[in-house]
């Protein structure tokens, strides 16, 4: 049985997983759809980040609304199999020894497919993205998933919507921000924490998006705005784009600052892959049973 989430946190800094989903496209294989398509491929994948020494993993549900599903594959009557699976093979993967976040992820991400389902200025719309992360929470809920993760999202009025519909289950919740500056309504990096945890997030902090440089400088101002534990999942790139990746010991470097910096929960995005975690365990002295 995974231990609680905020109970591991109490105890100290919790390593999570890198970039599931460059990982699997770098192994060949596309999310959400392999997840249903090659579930064994996608365990494999969270089998080798827990190896690594992640102590919690994320189920690879992001895009995985009904709309998002069906604007992209036609696969809109897939939401239950795709959120389901999605939270097994991460289960699975580690034998149900680490907690399992379920990922959603912003109406508005994917909009090159399709309008943006929520408008800031037509409450109708809020309504619809409600119904969308209603429904995939359900699923996550259902399916076993230990906390939820609506992450990435650019604006703090869409996230307080979905941070809402996560609220209406137990779970924990943890709210990774996708920002490196203000988001798209205007609000810092403080300013979100501060909003977030007021509203009942368990956990705040930023993913993807940016590189482990400057996303260190933001979570350490989101330390200093509020007293819930703060998150940092950087990418593995670094100023120069895709074609600078940070090595695995420089990965480790940084968790090490940023736990330094009171920074909780640990760690990484696109880019960042097993042999990522692996160094940063061993940094930061986390031995985990292998599966
Ligand atoms: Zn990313």
């Amino acid at each position: 049985m995974a231990k609680h989430i905020l109970e591991m946190l109490k105890e100290g800094v919790v390593l999570s997983d890198g970039g599931m989903i460059l990982e699997a496209r770098w192994r060949g294989y596309d999310t959400p759809t392999a997840i249903v398509a090659h579930p064994e491929a996608i365990r494999q994948v969270h089998r080798d980040f827990f190896h690594a020494g992640s102590q919690v993993l994320e189920a690879v549900t992001w895009f995985s609304s009904r709309t998002q599903l069906e604007r992209r594959f036609g696969w809109g009557d897939r939401v239950d199999e795709v959120n389901r699976m999605g939270v097994q093979m991460a289960v699975e993967a580690c034998g149900g020894e680490a907690p399992v976040g379920g990922c959603l992820v912003s109406t508005r991400t994917g909009s090159w497919v399709g309008d943006p389902i929520f408008d800031p200025d037509d409450p109708s719309s809020h309504k619809r993205a409600r119904a969308e992360w209603d429904e995939q929470i359900e699923v996550l809920v259902d399916a076993g998933a230990d906390f939820l993760i609506p992450e990435t999202f650019h604006r703090l009025d869409e996230v307080r919507l979905c941070l809402e519909c996560c609220k209406k289950t137990d779970l924990p919740v943890m709210v990774p921000m996708g920002m490196t500056g203000k988001t798209q309504d205007g609000a810092s990096v403080a300013e979100c924490a501060r909003a977030l945890s007021g509203d009942g997030a368990d956990i705040v902090g930023l993913v993807c998006n940016g590189t482990p440089e400057e996303m260190l400088k933001l979570a350490a101002e989101m330390r200093n705005a509020v007293d819930v534990p703060v998150g940092w999942q950087p990418n593995g790139f670094g100023p120069g784009g895709k074609n600078t990746r940070i090595s695995p010991d420089e990965m480790a470097e940084y968790a090490l600052k940023a736990a330094a910096e009171g920074i909780n929960f640990i760690g990484a995005c696109c880019g960042t892959g097993p042999s990522h975690i692996r160094a940063m365990a061993e940094a930061l002295g986390i031995h985990q049973e292998s599966v």
